[in-house]
């Protein structure tokens, strides 16, 4: 992505940028978190976020669906305040909060028997994929084309791809070494034929199939059940693991993930972002018979990292789970709210003639400029991503903050209201009419 250019603003932001740019590369500590104004963010709370230069955003960015209960909620914030001044950081055996912390997992996840402490997805999925390699003793990785599942080598490939490069060779980065390319092997979402292709193409050499249940990173692929009732099959006569990247759906669209939705338990559970609304908190959970593979019970797989199970990222995941524990009614609301969101943005686009699709799931929606239906990302090579990006600007122009990439989604929270969305929805049609 190009780097924003912010040459002759003025602005406070701005000048910042410039000030950032000369000491991180690029002014951004991660890929795409700059496209443009604003380019600093100096306040946060509740549905909304403050530029330095005092303009407010109604975000549904929400720091790429970690912030899930609203930003600074007091139930979380208030726990970690708690917890900075007591027992901080030892190394040594384990602390009540992390006990509490798997305990809350094992209960509210269904498949989950144990579960390890991490402090971002990648690390989590990082190590679901070592764990399935060792317990299977193969090499390759089956991902889905247009799945993001974190940088680390492993997977770091075909996300968004150009339709040139889509099922293709397409890593995300330089420095991978090829065999880590080449262990990842690519088929459809939603087309089980595709993945039985790959398993008659490598026999008895696939470790493992990793998904997001919904490819949230490129919008929202909505899963059909034979789908994933023929990968859940398809996995177990294989001898492969089935592994959910549940890393943003996990805890946004059900206490359970989508896994309690869909009735299917994955061998494998990684899970992040919203789990803790905004703390570096992450984890992957499994059953007993494979956890306990992990060098901490004993057995041959490394399990390692200093800030594994910290008291704040630990708090902070008790807080937010036990929120979502207490108030089931957090479900109800940001699903209507999200399916009032996408029934007006299907009617705008109608009335306007624009060929252009509602997508989403829960609170999470996105706006697919191509026409329908979508099932797979075969169906998203045609989006025009020109419009998304003319539509990205103006909305942020007008005050709402939303994902930069054509294909990306958009996150309702806790702290969104009704009035929000219709806000939202009128913003949106003038926009749309603009853009036509
Ligand atoms: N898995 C999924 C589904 C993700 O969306 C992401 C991040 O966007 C990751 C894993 C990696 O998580 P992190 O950025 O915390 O390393």
């Amino acid at each position: 992505m190009t780097p924003a250019d912010h040459t002759g603003d003025t602005s406070t932001g701005a000048k910042l940028l410039t000030a950032a740019r000369d000491v991180i590369p690029g002014g951004v500590n991660s890929a795409t978190r700059l496209v443009g104004a604003p380019y600093v963010l100096t306040e946060a709370a509740g549905a909304y976020v403050t530029d330095a230069d005092g303009r407010r955003y109604l975000d549904y960015h929400a720091a790429f669906g970690a912030i899930l209960l609203g930003h600074n909620a007091p139930e979380v914030d208030d726990a970690v305040r708690r917890a900075v001044g007591g027992i901080d950081l030892v190394g040594w055996g384990v602390t009540e909060p992390e006990i509490e912390l798997a305990r809350l997992v094992v209960e509210t996840i269904p498949s989950a028997e144990q579960m390890i402490s991490a402090m971002s997805g990648s690390e989590a999925v990082a190590q679901a994929v070592r764990l399935a390699r060792a317990v299977t003793d193969r090499p390759l990785i089956l991902k889905f084309q247009g799945g993001f599942h974190g940088w680390q080598d492993a997977v770091a490939r075909n996300v968004i791809s150009t339709p040139e490069r889509a099922y293709g060779r397409d890593p995300l980065s330089r420095g991978i070494l090829d065999d880590a390319i080449e262990s990842t092997v690519i088929a459809e979402f939603n087309d089980l034929d595709s993945v039985r292709e790959l398993y008659e193409r490598y026999p008895e050499r696939i470790a493992a199939v990793i998904l997001e249940p919904i490819p949230h990173n490129v919008g929202a692929l909505v899963p059909e059940t034979e789908f994933l009732q023929g990968l859940r099959t398809i996995t177990a006569e294989q001898g492969s693991l089935l592994i959910f990247d549940e890393v943003i759906t996990g805890f946004r669209h059900a206490l359970g993930g989508y896994q309690q939705i869909c009735g299917i338990r994955p061998d494998l559970t990684t899970f992040g972002k919203a789990m803790g609304n905004g703390y570096p908190i992450a984890g992957l959970a499994g059953p007993r018979a494979l956890m306990e593979r992990f060098s901490s019970a004993g057995g041959d797989v490394l399990l390692a990292g200093t800030f594994n199970g910290n008291a704040v990222s630990s708090a902070a995941g008790i807080a937010t789970i036990t929120y979502l524990r207490d108030h089931p009614d957090f479900y109800e609301r940001t699903h209507a709210l999200g399916d009032r969101m996408r029934t007006g943005l299907g009617a705008i686009v109608s009335e306007l003639g624009i060929p252009a699709v509602p997508a989403g799931f829960g609170g999470v929606f996105a706006l697919y400029f191509t026409e329908g239906p979508i099932r797979g990302y075969r169906d998203l090579l045609r989006d025009n991503d020109e419009a998304y990006v003319a539509f990205h600007r103006r909305m942020t122009d007008r005050g709402f903050l939303m994902l930069p990439l054509a294909l990306k989604r958009n996150h309702i929270s806790a702290a969104h209201t009704e009035e929000d969305v219709d806000r939202t929805l009128e913003a949106a049609r003038e926009v749309l009419r603009s853009v036509r």
